[in-house]
């Protein structure tokens, strides 16, 4: 796992490789290894060549068949909180690549709500998420919940530690700013709390003044 520590980070340009990420899509696209999830995988990309990565947990029924993430209720809250900073969903899903940590529907847990992905599943998804970062090299990376979180940051820590704060990340040769926030679904309680809230504007100040987010809508 790489280097971890908070800090600013140099602006980086890189060349589009647009033959090189499609080419990947497509293999992600015809994966079957796991058994117990709903393929087909969402793997869906943006129409300009990204430095903001948005990750999510896993797409869920309506993703599925829309092929695009975040396409239900859990998105409307998600791109609300952009949309206040002049970005529409649209523009949002035209600018940035968005991916989970999981590629397929999960299922449906038996307690209600969707299965989150078995370890298995995400050491079996895993080396997409990775071969993106190194393809894409994006200047900043929003981790969206728990689980995508754990990607960038493993060491255990409660939602309330990581939310609000910035932190880098490095694969490789690659290095980048990882912004937490929370999931944005309505089953989570954690939005209720007030002092969650203000920690959410804090994040949210936080993509605000990010490197990804100045280079993608502010260029
Ligand atoms: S969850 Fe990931 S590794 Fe598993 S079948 Fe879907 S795309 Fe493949």
């Amino acid at each position: 796992m790489a280097g971890l520590k908070r800090g600013s980070l140099p602006v980086v340009d890189e060349a589009p490789r647009w033959e090189a990420l499609d080419h990947h899509l497509i293999q992600v696209r015809g994966c079957r290894i796991c058994p117990a999830v709903e393929p087909p995988p969402v793997a869906a990309r943006p129409q300009t060549w990204p430095r903001l990565m948005l990750v999510g947990q896993a797409p869920g029924p309506k993703e599925v068949v829309e092929q695009r993430p975040f396409a239900y209720t859990a998105g409307m809250r998600l791109f609300s909180w952009f949309a206040r900073f002049g970005v529409p969903e649209e523009e949002f899903r035209r600018r940035v690549y968005m991916c989970a940590v999981a590629r397929c529907f999960p299922g449906r847990a038996p307690q209600g709500g969707d299965r989150v992905p078995s370890p298995q599943e995400i050491a079996n998804c895993a080396p997409y998420l990775e071969h993106e970062l190194r393809l894409i090299r994006p200047a900043t990376v929003l981790a969206v919940g728990q689980l995508a979180i754990k990607v960038f940051l493993p060491e255990p820590a409660p939602l309330q530690e990581r939310v609000g704060s910035r932190f880098e990340v490095s694969r490789g040769e690659v290095t980048f700013e990882v912004i937490p926030l929370p999931h944005p679904s309505g089953r989570s309680t954690w939005l209720v709390r007030p002092e969650n809230q203000e920690r959410l504007e804090r994040a949210l100040a936080l993509v605000r003044g990010s490197v990804g987010w100045r280079e993608t809508f502010l260029g």
